[in-house]
């Protein structure tokens, strides 16, 4: 509570500072600018990207990739500190008087097989949980990261339009949270907000499978994520003697399907919950009945209230299904490994952001009517003080997702293997809005 008015009165005061409708700043003619900026940009974007692309790394392992941005981010002239929460680095630019305003991407790529064909597609194999993987930069942080070099790079060529200090992070492992902690974790651990400076501001964007543009929303813009994991114990035996055993697959099996009626029949069907099974393990062979089954998943919803009631009704049927196999206990771990919370945004920097967004994008910026489904951990930011707005740019064009909703087809989703949507128009979106949003809160304080 004593935190939440304390960010209230902290935005406030940034608010008082920046002159509603400055005189210096016009979004569409600085679109204009930063347009003319990336046609020489971009060639050498593109380069940087399909080189993220063709390379990319797991969570806590981003050694290259980060190598990679902070000699981009050296040679513009940012103050690099590597090695931050492990693999992470900061990057700072001080230009005059003015708020400190952060810029995050992230570094790390998914434990998948990329099959796009495209000339530039991963051939990349890391360690992952004690396996070898192939690994894809299915979730777009390689767009990401072309767009927050873009960025750095059009905010110094724009820097008489603004003052102020940039802190540009690049956060390890957002995918994934290794024991409890996740790349926006570790770096907070590390010292992010005391050993560099705590900033006054925050913006972060993720490209999603809708058209090209841009997507905003006040309030809370995520879902919150859990991890499931349950160990059913069962009994192992020769395939031809079920009567000796207790059938971890089965009771695996029974769980997978029951588990679905607590979204269907338990929680308020208009409340927003998912659970996904995305993994079950178990057995060597056909003519074995294992001992144990591994079942693993992710829980997502909005509301505290509802997430809860979903834990119960996970737990509630694991140890059914176990009851009705005559089978001890199973071992439950519900948010353990992975917690993130909600992306919260902050309604009054969102309204601001809106704003240069719509002057600039026109019809190609949009509020989004609901919360995206997906999780995010930058969401610890937030919660560490630091109000924010996280936005998402679409990635296909509107005709190509007009085209395929027409035939029933989808377009590939984030964390499909075939996700690597054509980069150019994506990266000079967001560079152009992330631009927008930050030279938007680094106006000079007209007094
Ligand atoms: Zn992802
Ligand atoms: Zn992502």
């Amino acid at each position: 509570m004593i935190r939440k008015h304390h960010l209230a009165l902290s935005l406030c005061l940034w608010a008082a500072a920046l002159p509603t409708a400055s005189l210096a700043f016009e979004p569409s003619a600085s679109k204009a600018a930063i347009d003319q900026q990336l046609d020489k940009d971009y060639p050498r974007l593109d380069a940087l990207y399909k080189d993220l692309h063709a390379h990319p790394e797991l969570g806590f392992q981003e050694a290259r990739t980060a190598n990679r941005l902070a000699k981009e981010m050296r040679a513009l002239g940012f103050r690099v500190t590597e090695g931050v929460g492990k693999t992470g680095l900061v990057a700072i630019y001080q230009n005059g008087e003015g708020p400190t305003v952060m810029v995050r991407t992230e570094l790390d790529a998914l434990p998948l097989e990329e099959k796009s064909g495209l000339p530039y597609a991963s051939r990349a194999r890391q360690m992952w949980h004690g396996e070898e993987m192939p690994v894809d930069h299915a979730c777009g942080h390689d767009l990401h990261m072309a767009t927050w070099v873009g960025t750095a790079k059009s905010l110094l060529a724009m820097k008489d339009q603004w003052h102020g200090t940039l802190m540009f992070i690049a956060q390890p492992s957002e995918e994934a949270a290794v024991d409890g902690i996740s790349g926006a974790k570790a770096m907070l651990n590390d010292g992010l907000f005391t050993r560099f400076p705590k900033p006054d501001l925050g913006f972060a964007l993720h490209v999603m499978p809708a058209p090209l543009g841009v997507y905003y929303r006040a309030g809370t813009a995520t879902s919150s994520a859990n991890d499931l994991l349950i160990t059913f114990h069962g009994k192992g035996s020769h395939g031809s003697m079920p009567q000796e055993a207790i059938d971890p697959v089965l009771m695996a099996s029974r769980f997978v399907v029951d588990v679905q009626s607590v979204i269907s029949r338990e929680k308020d069907p208009a409340a927003f919950g998912i659970i996904t099974v995305g993994a079950i393990q178990s057995g060597s062979a056909g003519n074995i009945i294992p001992d144990t089954a591994v079942v693993r998943g992710t829980i997502r919803s909005y509301d505290p209230a509802v997430r809860d009631q979903l834990f119960a009704g996970i737990d509630r049927t694991a140890r059914g299904v176990a009851q009705m196999a005559g089978a001890s206990a199973p071992e439950l771990r519900l948010s353990s490994a992975m917690n993130y919370p909600s992306v919260v945004n902050d309604p009054a920097l969102t309204e601001r952001t809106a704003g240069a967004f719509k002057a600039a994008f026109s019809d190609k910026a949009r509020a989004m009517p609901a919360p995206t489904a997906g999780s995010e951990d930058y969401s610890e930011f937030i919660l560490a003080g630091v109000p924010s707005v996280f936005f998402g740019v679409g990635v296909y064009p509107a005709e190509a997702f007009a085209q395929a909703k027409q035939h029933g087809q989808s377009l590939p989703v984030n964390h499909s293997p075939m996700f690597a949507p054509t980069p150019e128009p994506v990266i000079r979106t967001g560079v152009a809005a992330m631009t927008l949003a930050v030279i938007n809160v680094m106006q000079p304080v007209t007094k």
